[in-house]
């Protein structure tokens, strides 16, 4: 059996954008830190944990306090609930990403987790606008650990309690993000970029979809993607989640 570890923001939700401005205005609002993120590549991990930590440090000179990073999550979702009552398209599906998590999760040969960066509960709400419900598969969030990789291996611990394996025969990772590259190569994981072939292949990645309407395709390249190779280009992408 394949485990499809998929990553949240930008993979199966187009939330990248309205995920940013709601974390940058939870941060102007409970700590009074106005920020463009342009400084955010230096961090060392990009998750919503990871960030906070790291602002904390540069700014403060120590860590967020449980009560304060409480704070803080309860205004981003406010925030994010805010934002889509006012403007729902703005947490759209990636095209047939419900439909194949469904197949997928039905199917005797693959099993589903998902990994992302994000805050659980802040993730919870943003794939419940896109119309999937993160409580039906095992998952792993930004309040496991600082680190992707971490995280990653949280949801693939998950994911083997749930099924009760020992083992899957192999993991492939899914996600949108130059950080989720990074972390495929670092666990020497296949993976299967969601964008731009462009970016993709400048970052060392054979394998993307534009979104999921090719079903039997992407299910082909489950069999077939590969660990990612070095990165070429010096593509950015100004996006995080
Ligand atoms: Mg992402």
């Amino acid at each position: 059996m394949i485990l499809v570890v998929f990553d949240i923001d930008g993979t199966l939700a187009d939330t990248n954008l309205v995920d940013l401005d709601c974390y940058l205005n939870a941060l102007e609002k409970v700590f009074n830190i106005s920020t463009d993120a342009s400084d955010w590549e230096a961090f060392s991990d990009m998750t919503d944990s990871g960030i906070l930590r790291d602002i904390f440090l540069s700014r403060f000179n120590r860590l967020p306090s449980d009560e304060e990073r409480t704070r803080f999550i309860e205004t981003f979702v406010g925030s994010l609930e805010t934002a889509y009552s006012k403007a729902p398209d703005r947490f759209k599906e990636i095209l047939g990403a419900g439909a194949l998590l469904d197949e997928l999760s039905k199917s005797p040969d693959y099993a589903v987790a998902m990994a992302t960066g994000g805050w659980g509960a802040s993730a919870a709400f943003k794939l419940k606008c896109a119309g999937m419900d993160i409580n039906e598969y095992p998952f792993a969030s930004a309040n496991d650990g600082h680190t992707r990789a971490d995280i990653v291996n949280t949801a693939i611990q998950r994911a083997e309690e749930r099924r009760n394996e020992t083992g899957f025969s192999r993991v492939v990772l899914v996600g949108d993000g130059s950080w989720d590259i990074r972390t495929a190569r670092e666990l020497e994981k296949p993976f299967i970029g969601l964008g731009d072939d462009v970016f993709f292949r400048s970052e060392g990645v054979i394998h993307s979809v534009p979104d999921y309407m090719d079903r039997d395709g992407f299910i082909t390249l489950l069999g077939t993607a590969s660990i990612p190779g070095p990165a070429e280009g010096k593509s950015k992408r100004k996006t995080f989640g």
